[in-house]
């Protein structure tokens, strides 16, 4: 990665050359334009059935998908709601949706109804794709505002359709579309650097990018190959799986081996079964790996590369992993929902290489990276800490509906303001040391302080309300709440997680309840997070 000093900005690039990016073209021809090279390899492994699917079933059934969305009225522009977990119809699904202009919202099946009907309603989807244990949560969506929900199990509940039905589809049934580049593909839910969670309008010129500044190139990054297995546990509802997993191992002609929920037993034996060589993980599952006396029992000499994001992965644990995992390199990335990858541990060298514990690697190609004084908005040198901020055609457009929180976040001259504190040191490596933004992470999964907050205040015995994150060995963080009570309410810690619990999925969960006197606002009423995390930080949560 190179310094560059532009019009008084310091910016840093890789130190590889740009390469050519086709992002002129829609994401599913993208992905698949190497088919006739791979169209009898496999593509997908369904890790609970062991159900295999070449390349050319997967182009067919998202084909033919397309074809059955289209006859129920799905056209351009149109968004459908992925509630799954990790199965093989995600990928039919997403992949049909590319084709017709029309736009996936990806959401955990975990949530409860009432998080599934404020991502539902936000994103303007008109149909839902999940499972039959699912449906009874879309009784609301479906009654009030004339949802149409597929299920891709049997047996169908009554007043559903089958997805099975939509791959009976003749493949040849989608209409004729121009799809521009700058048209949105998907709509993951993020909350950014403030506020509830917003629609992050992914386009297909972004996720082309995206994809091929990991995976395309003159050898240097090609750390996927056509003969990869590739891991994909980590949910694909997630930006990081949907794309570092899915998108770049088709695009890469690798097999991708889909497990449907985390359980460390199966994992070792599909991982041992497969020969499974690249392992996308994130913290808690590397913890859980390193802990379990089980893993010695299986041969995991496959592995070739274990790669690590969504929260930071520690030395030590990294330390421990290695005699497990005897052949792999170690390597993180760091990206968030809105961009995409920023930079990664492997990316940049013949061979995978690892780089400095602690690290998240060095800046993603075809990008630019500055680090900014949060004060006075002046671009840093090395080794200084500052907010990271990415620019590059691997951006978001700007969240759904709402200019403002776009303009906070993506800045006039086309730079986005991740939220993250970092710094890179001498070697071009980024570290991320803090967090300006709210958000707090859980295993990786998104808590936006804004919702349980906004749900705090609803109750007459609360006055006002923060939730901040806590350090946890295991999550990562935790949300925790600093609660002002209404004079003479005796609410109990137990009665406001309680309360929470019900309205919640399990990782937005409330741990802790600190009733304070007040809670510390700046002059425009923003409440002042990091005293509280200070404060949490030395241990005295109710001083
Ligand atoms: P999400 O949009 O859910 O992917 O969350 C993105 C946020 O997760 C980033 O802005 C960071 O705060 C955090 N994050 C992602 N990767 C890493 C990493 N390798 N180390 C530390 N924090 C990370």
């Amino acid at each position: 990665m190179g310094t560059y000093i532009e019009e008084k900005e310091i910016i840093y690039r890789s130190k590889l050359p740009n390469i050519y990016i086709p992002n002129h073209l829609p994401l599913h021809t993208y992905c698949f334009e190497n088919l006739s090279q791979f169209s009898s390899h496999p593509c997908i492994i369904n890790g609970t059935t062991e159900e295999i699917y070449d390349y050319s079933d997967i182009d067919l059934i998202s084909r033919k998908v397309a074809g059955g969305l289209h006859k129920l009225g799905i056209t351009k522009g149109n968004v459908i709601m992925l509630l799954l977990q990790n199965t093989p119809e995600f990928a039919f699904a997403f992949f049909a949706a590319s084709r017709l202009g029309a736009i996936s919202t990806t959401a955990n099946p975990f949530f409860t109804p009432a998080e599934i009907h404020k991502q539902a309603l936000a994103s303007g989807a008109r149909l839902i794709i999940t499972e039959s244990c699912y449906v009874t949560k879309l009784q609301s969506l479906v009654q009030e505002h004339n949802f149409k929900v597929i299920v891709m199990d049997e047996p169908v509940p009554e007043g559903c359709l089958s997805f099975s039905s939509l791959m009976c589809t003749d493949e040849n049934q989608i209409p004729e579309i121009t799809i521009d580049s700058d048209d949105v593909v998907t709509l993951p839910f993020s909350s950014g650097t403030t506020g509830l969670p917003k629609g992050a309008m992914l386009t297909h010129k972004a996720l082309v990018t995206s994809v091929a500044m990991q995976v395309e190139g003159e050898n240097p990054n090609l750390y996927f190959h056509s003969e990869d297995v590739i891991l994909c546990v980590l949910p694909l509802f997630h930006v990081y799986s949907m794309n570092f997993v899915l998108l770049c191992g088709i695009r890469s002609g690798a097999t991708i081996l889909i497990m449907k929920k985390f359980d460390v037993v199966k994992l070792m034996e599909l991982v041992q079964k497969y020969k499974v060589t690249i392992a996308p993980f994130v913290p808690p599952i590397l913890i859980e790996i390193a802990k379990s006396p089980v893993v010695d029992n299986y041969d995991l000499s496959s592995i070739r590369m274990v790669i690590s994001g969504a929260a930071p992965m520690g030395k030590e644990l990294q330390d421990k992993l290695r005699s497990k995992i005897p052949n792999a390199k170690f390597g993180q990335g760091y990206g968030m929902t809105e961009v995409g990858p920023i930079s990664m541990c492997l990316a940049f060298a013949k061979e995978p290489f690892e780089v400095k514990p602690g690290s998240c690697g060095t800046v993603v190609r075809n990008a630019e990276l500055k680090i900014v004084d949060p004060e006075t908005r002046l671009s840093l040198p090395r080794n200084q800490r500052g907010e990271i901020c990415i620019r590059s055609d691997h951006i978001m457009k700007g969240y759904l509906n709402d200019q403002e929180a776009t303009e906070n976040t993506i800045d006039k001259e086309g730079w986005l303001h991740t939220g993250d504190i970092g710094y890179v040191d001498d070697d071009d490596e980024i570290f991320i040391v803090d967090r300006l933004k709210e958000l707090i992470k859980y295993k990786g999964f998104q808590v936006a302080p804004a919702e349980l907050e906004s749900m705090l205040i609803t109750l007459p015995d609360i006055i006002s309300a923060a939730v901040v994150p806590m350090k946890d060995e295991l999550a990562g963080e935790v949300p925790v709440a600093f609660v002002v009570r209404s004079e003479g309410s005796e609410i109990s810690e137990d009665q406001i997680k309680q309360y929470i619990s019900k309205q919640v999925v399990f990782y937005k969960r409330i741990h802790r309840v600190f009733f304070v006197e007040s809670i510390p606002k700046g002059p425009s009423g923003k409440i002042i997070r990091k005293e509280l995390r200070t404060k949490l930080a030395a241990g005295i949560p109710n001083g």
